[in-house]
């Protein structure tokens, strides 16, 4: 059985629908095996993830960057497994994609109870134009971010990073500055020097080589890092 799992055999309409897990013949990726760590408590201060990804074609189209072909389940998986824990009602989600704004749009929303709403974020837009430029989907989480000064924002970007913003460079120079915390999930490559070299941003590559969960795992670190964690063993 392949391990490897492209955009053609799974269309991002199957990312974001059915069970964790329940994919048939798909074991060995199934993420609701993954163990992402101790979730803790709910965190001091109000937390807002703002998440945006790239449904280009050289994400999703034949041998597409995105080397799990799930990210949007491993996504699932980490956002269910911290909103079951939440009992505050302050740290909130909000979803956005390169083709925002669009119908794939959430406001933030907060986690508790909120899984109904955020599952529309999980899956490639109707109508999605599969843009490849960041540009627009960061001015909106400046935005949501402008309009959250309380919360403490970590900003997530999916990408492989092959962009086609007119100004790359200053795209990428706007990211590293964000009003919060930068993260970049990069798929199938290290990611652009501009982000690997500075150290305000995060950033998780994700590769084929690597084992199921390992995206989830990234959006869980995101999701976690101000959750109060007693100890890391267990
Ligand atoms: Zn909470």
């Amino acid at each position: 059985m392949s391990r490897l799992l492209s955009g053609p055999q799974l269309s991002g309409q199957q990312f974001g629908e059915g069970r964790l897990g329940v994919r048939s013949g798909v074991t060995d990726r199934t993420p609701a095996a993954v163990r992402l760590g101790p979730v803790g408590k709910c965190p001091d201060v109000p937390v807002l993830l703002i998440t945006t990804v790239d449904n280009s074609g050289s994400v999703v189209g034949t041998g597409g960057n995105d080397p799990c072909g799930n990210r949007f389940q491993e996504m699932r998986l980490a956002i269910e497994t911290v909103a079951k824990r939440c009992k505050c009602g302050d740290e909130l989600v909000a979803m956005l994609n390169f083709d925002s704004p669009n119908s794939g749009d959430v406001a933030p929303t907060a986690l508790r109870d909120g899984i109904g709403s955020l599952g529309r974020g999980l899956a490639i837009p109707q109508h999605s134009a599969g843009s490849s430029v960041l540009g627009p989907s960061l001015a909106q989480a400046r935005h949501i971010a402008d309009r959250h000064p309380k919360h403490r924002v970590v900003f997530v970007v999916l990408s492989d990073f092959q962009l086609f913003d007119s100004d790359v460079a200053g795209v990428l120079s706007e990211f590293t500055n964000f009003p919060g915390q930068p993260h970049a999930v990069v798929l199938r490559s290290a990611g652009p020097a501009a982000l690997v070299e500075d150290p305000r941003v995060i950033v998780s590559p994700v590769s084929p080589t690597d084992p199921a969960g390992t995206l989830a795992k990234a959006i869980f670190t995101a999701l976690t890092a101000t959750r109060r964690i007693p100890s890391r063993k267990r």
